[in-house]
């Protein structure tokens, strides 16, 4: 798909999109391959692929929200080339584990950096989600790695959700927290430690170079046994 036309309708009506696009799209990056995807990952309307220096979205950008999310997948392909980011090694079969933990220690430094400099409005995303997993998150299950999965899932939007200062949207999300709480007593646990790693080994936003994000890393994996024959630092 072509950039431009990808994009059109959200460089058109969204001037905090169209300066991120002059500023940092333009500026630090050169071709970016677009590829709208039928089937995406579940509770993905958009993804970046490092490797191909490539986005994938299911549905056409047009509102803010979109804008906010396309932005998003860009900042990972410019923090990819410009950064010697962390690489875990993993068996195949834990792909998903991995990619939600490389996630979950970018996105709360890409989000800082789109609020301060361009003045995205991340709660508009941050509540849709809230809305999406309020009809799909289920009770946890007994297996150790899928509450691994979920707490590291949470943690990421914990730390996110503290750079957002509305208030009526910050209650929506306590009452969201409560309700994850009594379903996936755990797998919240988790959560709960993993964004006290962050704090510990980063910072309050997040932990923003690699060696701090090795150190989550390792401290996760000293914390969690079970994950030590699974993934290497
Ligand atoms: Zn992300």
């Amino acid at each position: 798909m072509d950039e431009v036309v990808a994009l059109g309708p959200i460089l058109r009506s969204f001037p905090e999109f169209n300066r991120f696009y002059n500023e940092e799209r333009q500026k630090r990056i050169g071709f970016i391959r677009w590829f709208r995807d039928f089937e995406m990952p579940d509770g993905f309307s958009a993804y970046a692929n490092n490797l191909e220096c490539a986005v994938h979205y299911g549905k056409s950008p047009m509102s803010l929200e979109d804008a906010h999310i396309v932005a998003h997948e860009i900042m990972h392909l410019i923090r990819h080339q410009e950064n010697d980011l962390l690489e875990i090694r993993y068996r195949p079969e834990f792909f998903d584990l991995v990619f939600r933990l490389t996630n979950m220690l970018e996105d709360p430094i890409v989000e800082l950096f789109l609020q301060k400099n361009y003045d995205f409005d991340l709660k508009i995303s941050y509540l849709s989600a809230i809305n999406y997993c309020r009809k799909c998150v289920k009770k946890e299950t007994n297996d150790e790695l899928s509450r691994l999965i979920n707490g590291v899932d949470l943690a990421n939007y914990m730390l996110r959700w503290r750079l957002i200062d509305d208030v009526a949207a910050q209650n929506e999300w306590s009452s969201y927290l409560g309700w994850y709480k009594n379903l996936r007593p755990h797998s919240y646990e988790i959560a709960d430690q993993i964004v006290r790693l962050v704090w510990i080994h980063g910072g309050a936003y997040g932990a923003e170079t690699i060696e701090n994000q090795k150190k989550v890393v390792a401290a996760m994996i000293n914390l969690y046994p079970q994950i030590r024959s699974i993934i290497s630092i």
